[in-house]
């Protein structure tokens, strides 16, 4: 994530900011001792200076003073000659000039305005000082008037010619503001100079840092990128330095980061690509059950698109939250069996679950595997049927046959009306039950399918009419004697040749044939047809019986269906005549199907595959 940095955090300001304060500390440290330094040295100067002045003073002055201290009478006045003096020596920076004797009675002033002073004691401190300690005294002193710093030189003087007489002292006050006002100059000069250098230096961190920090935002971009995904950019390596290091680093690292993730979509891609055409349901969840992966067969067996279901609960989802909780799945992984619509049609699947664990143990999520097992289920279904079926079909006659037997056994063998009748009857439910166990033999070979055909070209007109004539035969029989059958052909003219098992084929015309004298007790008309298009031929035989509810006319042709039991039993029909005709078309195949309407007949249809009969095979 993309996180702004603030100015004071950048590097770039700090760098610059230690390398001004550095600076900054250089300078003070320098400007102090340097600026000390030129102070002392230029007050230095200005007292050695007037000290030069002094020495010079004192020897001008000298002979004034001595004359005057011997008190010798000449015509020289020495007074006049040292205000003389003094006058013309100040100037320069020399503020004021003041000689006293040695009893402190002033003999000269080069003040102008002061000259009242003259001949009186001084009342300036630092000058009694100096003639009462006879020794010098140098002081700075503020004009209390101009607030100035004055420099205050008193000196005692001494007699050259009467050795160490104290002779008196000179005064010299002279303007030291001005070596301070130099100073100041020099001051402000060193601190525009160092504003320069702070500003320069400013500009040259900020250049240095960025040419620092460039590579780093560079490899700050590169790396973002990188975590987004981008992998195409390169970072420039502009040395051999740290950085440079650093970058090529990143660069090698940008290259196996995309290796790994182009192996890693690649994987995902296989993944996704066998999730996708696997033929089972997968559903993957979070350890709580929650959806986050579903393939397209999942989606379509669960009937709902895969952003309905992310997210989910997978219980919820396979509607068993209240048969089974997430901690038994967890626990047991015991496969469930789920009612469900795939595509609008009941299905059954089976979900299997296993658990994703991480080495630790830790169960990271839950892989759910569907099944459809609605074909399976089928199967398992109507075998146990058939067997129920099987069982009750043989228990019937069996039953009745017991009784009968027990009537014989009780007496009724002696009695020669009922013996026979009952021995007929029994004869007939043994009969009755060979005939189905030999249908049950017949299926059982089909569906091993170990009942191969006897494959012949065979002419269906022929054999169909064949199997007409018969059963006109039969109808005129006495059994069917008093009920109206009549048989009506509509057969092909030319000859239709077909390949088939003949003996079969005539088996399937046979028991169509004797349900529709059967299922017509009040007789009628049964119509035998024949017709050809390209490549298949029809046969039809329609009768004017009861016919067949819509609902049974799927289910007649499975085994045992029977859409009135008791008759068809009384019939002596097994229920299988149908299901073996089915199964002996489809052997050759072709299709039977069944038309009727309730109360007024019924058509069944056989189609059969031929290949028309070719001109040039004639001469074959
Ligand atoms: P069955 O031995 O009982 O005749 P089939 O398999 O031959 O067994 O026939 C199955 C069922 O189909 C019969 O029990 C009967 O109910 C119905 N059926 C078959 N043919 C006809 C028909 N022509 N008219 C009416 N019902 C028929």
């Amino acid at each position: 994530m993309k996180k702004k940095i603030r100015f004071y955090q950048s590097i770039n300001t700090k760098i610059v900011f230690v390398i001004v304060l550095l600076l900054v500390f250089a300078l003070q440290l320098i400007g102090a001792n340097f600026i000390t330094q030129i102070e002392r040295q230029l007050i230095n100067n200005f007292q050695e200076d007037r000290q030069v002045q002094m020495d010079f003073l004192e020897t001008a002055i000298l002979p004034s003073l001595e004359l005057e201290a011997s008190g010798e009478e000449t015509d020289v006045d020495p007074v006049e000659e040292i205000n003389s003096l003094l006058t013309e020596f100040s100037g320069s920076g020399i503020t004021e000039l003041q000689v006293v004797n040695e009893d402190l009675v002033v003999m000269g002033t080069s003040d102008t305005t002061q000259q009242n002073i003259i001949g009186q004691l001084s009342d300036d401190l630092d000058l009694r000082q100096a003639v009462f300690s006879e020794s010098t005294v140098p002081r700075q002193v503020i004009d209390p008037v101009t607030n100035n710093r004055r420099w205050k030189l008193v000196e005692p003087v001494y007699s050259t010619t009467d050795e160490g007489q104290f002779l008196g002292a000179i005064l010299m006050e002279s303007n030291i503001e001005s070596v301070y006002n130099q100073i100041s100059q020099i001051t402000w000069i060193f601190l525009q100079a160092s504003g320069v250098a702070i500003i320069l230096s400013l500009i040259l961190a900020n250049m240095v840092s960025r040419a620092l920090t460039k590579p780093i935002k560079e490899m700050q971009i590169q790396t973002r990128q990188i975590a987004e995904g981008d992998y195409s950019g390169t970072l420039k390596v502009y040395g051999e330095d740290e950085l440079g290091q650093l970058a090529s680093l990143i660069n090698d690292l940008s290259d196996d980061v995309a290796e790994a993730q182009e192996s890693i979509d690649a994987e995902r891609r296989r993944l996704n690509g066998v999730l996708t055409h696997m033929t089972d349901g997968v559903v993957g969840t979070d350890r709580r059950g929650k959806i986050i992966i579903i393939n397209d067969m999942a989606q379509n067996m669960l009937g709902l698109k895969e952003k309905a279901a992310i997210g989910e609960n997978l219980l919820s989802v396979l509607a068993v939250e209240e048969e089974v909780s997430l901690r038994t799945i967890l626990e047991e992984q015991e496969d469930l069996l789920i009612n469900a619509h795939c595509g609008g049609v009941p299905t059954i699947l089976r979900a299997s679950f296993s658990l994703i664990q991480r080495e630790s143990g830790f169960i990271s999520g839950i892989v759910c595997v569907l099944h459809d097992v609605t074909e399976q289920e089928r199967i398992d279904e109507e075998r146990k049927q058939f067997v129920s079926n099987v069982s009750h079909e043989l228990r019937t006659p069996l039953t009745s046959m017991r009784s009968y037997i027990e009537a014989l056994a009780d007496g009724a063998w002696e009695d020669p009306e009922l013996a026979p009748r009952f021995l007929d009857v029994t004869q007939n439910e043994t009969d009755r039950m060979i005939r189905m166990i030999e249908d049950l033999l017949h299926l059982s070979r089909i569906d091993s399918g170990k009942s191969a055909l006897d494959l012949e070209i065979v002419d269906m007109s022929d054999m169909f009419d064949h199997v007409l004539n018969r059963f006109e035969m039969l109808i005129q029989s006495t059994e069917y004697q008093g009920k109206n059958y009549q048989i009506k052909k509509d057969l092909l003219k030319d000859a239709i040749f077909v390949e088939v098992d003949p003996d079969r084929m005539i088996q399937v015309l046979d028991n169509i044939m004797n349900n529709a004298i059967k299922y017509s007790p009040d007789g009628g008309t049964i119509t035998g047809r024949m017709t050809k298009n390209e490549n298949t031929v029809v046969i039809s035989i329609s009768d004017e019986g009861m016919g067949i509810p819509k609902a049974d006319l799927n289910k007649i042709f499975s085994r045992f269906y029977r859409v009135d039991r008791a008759r068809s039993r009384a019939m002596g029909g097994s229920g299988l005549g149908l299901a073996i005709s089915k199964e002996v078309v489809e052997q050759h195949g072709g299709q039977i199907w069944a038309e009727s309407k309730e109360g007024q007949g019924t058509t069944f249809n056989l189609s059969l595959p031929y290949v028309p009969f070719e001109e040039e095979d004639e001469w074959l």
